[in-house]
């Protein structure tokens, strides 16, 4: 049942729960401190008021002045009360007895239920009556009689007033807490709803871009570096990470659909036109010839398509590992002498082992791109050079030819996807060759240089 309810709420709960449950525990706490420190004064009270009055008793021989003080004729004298004696005063009170218990002066409102209990010497009993509870402290005087009796002073004091004023506290309390309570709950209200705003918006913003496909929607939450300003910040370039991705892959599929339809066009145009009536072997097989030139073509286009997405959506398809760069470049080189180079002639100049940390099939795929974009390119009866070297930070690999060059304003963009250069449309190419140059220089953390001149040729270089 908690689980469907609102962060918020859940907050709320527990932050009531675990309050009250404080409240609660410290209401008892005081209930019991104040009341075990009353009962403390009580006795406290009641010992000084006994201690209080044994001086002002003695044993004289002879009466006095009865004006000054109080005289009780006991046994062979009189037992002198000091007129300041303090029988009842706060509730304690204070009377004199003889050793069996006999009471000869002052007030016990508990004569009865007290006259079997013996004296004890400094020390404080207690004794629940009809519902209250009282204390008792007894003490001996120092008076002796001739015959050895002792005397003793009781003193007598009920807890009423500890329950009253502890009532008073229980009552303060329970109007204080409760206000408490509700305050400290309505401000954890408030701050729960202020902490979890920006996840609310965090929330709209992803149902607004869920409903409507807009991923350009970004959370605002102000220049907080909180827990959530900051998960608020992840989910923002998150969105820019994917709506960059997304952008790429229409831009790719938009520019695939578009380069195709070129050899699709051709194909359909040259079909109509050669079923649009009879015609003779040779036109049938013109025909046929454009339609395979253009099949070709785009079976060369998807094929590189193919290669080219499947590099771009997973590189943990390509294990890194130690390769021999110059072994590599080698048999790259001896496989374009095989399938041929026309009049181009090819001239290698390898470092031997020379080895980085890469992925062999892409790396071979990287050279003979640039290798057959440099036969392709070049010029009749031209030369490639391929180069492969090491200095103290780098290994460089360059491929040079003296063929038709790239203009200034073309140069960054042949490495787009799909561009080709105004000088080589002539030339069969599907405008891939050099984005998976970068793509896989990217991979191995490569990066790729040119310098080229138009009419004069084109060197590009990788340096790892
Ligand atoms: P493709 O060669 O299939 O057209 P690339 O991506 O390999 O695709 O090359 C993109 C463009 O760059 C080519 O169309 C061409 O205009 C230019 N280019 C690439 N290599 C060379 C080169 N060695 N010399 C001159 N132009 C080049």
């Amino acid at each position: 049942m908690m689980k469907n309810k609102s962060i918020r709420f859940k907050m709320i709960l527990w932050f009531s729960l675990i309050l009250l449950l404080m409240v609660g525990v410290t209401f008892l706490a005081v209930r019991l401190a104040s009341g075990m420190v009353l009962r403390g004064t009580i006795r406290d009270y009641l010992i000084s008021t006994v201690e209080e009055n044994v001086d002002k008793i003695k044993y004289v021989q002879e009466q006095g002045d009865p004006g000054a003080n109080i005289y009780i004729q006991y046994k062979d004298g009189f037992l002198e009360i000091d007129m300041d004696f303090l029988d009842v005063v706060n509730d304690v009170h204070t009377a004199l007895y003889a050793a069996d218990g006999t009471m000869l002066y002052g007030e016990n409102p508990l004569s009865r239920q007290t006259v079997a209990i013996p004296f004890t010497e400094s020390y404080t009993w207690h004794m629940d009556v009809e519902n209250t509870r009282y204390d008792l402290y007894d003490r001996r005087l120092n008076i002796h009689l001739e015959d050895g009796e002792l005397l003793w002073i009781r003193g007598i004091v009920p807890e009423t007033n500890s329950a009253a004023q502890l009532r008073d506290i229980t009552r303060m309390s329970l109007i204080l807490l409760p206000i408490l309570l509700v305050l400290a709950m309505f401000s954890g209200y408030l701050l729960a709803d202020r902490l979890l705003s920006p996840i609310r918006k965090i929330e709209s913003t992803a149902a607004r871009i869920s409903k409507g496909d807009d991923l350009k929607q970004r959370i605002d939450v102000g220049n907080s570096n909180d827990e959530v300003g900051r998960l608020a910040q992840v989910f923002n370039h998150m969105l820019d990470r994917l709506s960059r991705s997304f952008e790429a892959e229409r831009q790719f599929t938009s520019d695939a659909s578009h380069e195709l339809r070129t050899p699709t066009s051709v194909i359909l145009a040259q079909c109509e036109y050669t079923l649009d009536r009879a015609r003779s072997v040779e036109e049938y097989q013109e025909a046929l010839q454009v339609i395979h030139k253009q099949s070709r073509r785009m079976r060369s286009l998807i094929g590189d398509m193919l290669d080219y997405t499947r590099m771009d959506q997973k590189s943990e398809r390509y294990p890194m590992e130690d390769v021999d760069l110059s072994q590599l470049v080698c048999e790259a080189t001896e496989q374009l002498r095989l399938i041929g180079t026309g009049s181009i002639s090819l001239s290698e100049h390898i470092a031997p082992e020379i080895h980085v940390q890469g992925n062999r099939m892409l790396l071979t795929r990287l050279v003979q791109n640039l290798l057959s974009n440099a036969c392709r390119y070049g010029k009749e009866n031209g030369h490639v050079r391929v180069a492969l070297s090491r200095d103290a930070e780098s290994v460089r690999l360059s491929v040079q030819d003296d063929g038709i060059g790239i203009a200034k304003e073309e140069q960054e963009r042949i490495f787009d996807r799909f561009y080709r250069s105004d000088a080589s449309r002539s030339i069969q190419g599907t405008g891939l060759g050099l984005s998976m140059v970068k793509k896989i220089a990217e991979l191995h953390g490569a990066e790729v240089l040119l310098e080229s001149e138009p009419d004069m040729g084109s060197t590009f270089q990788i340096v790892f």
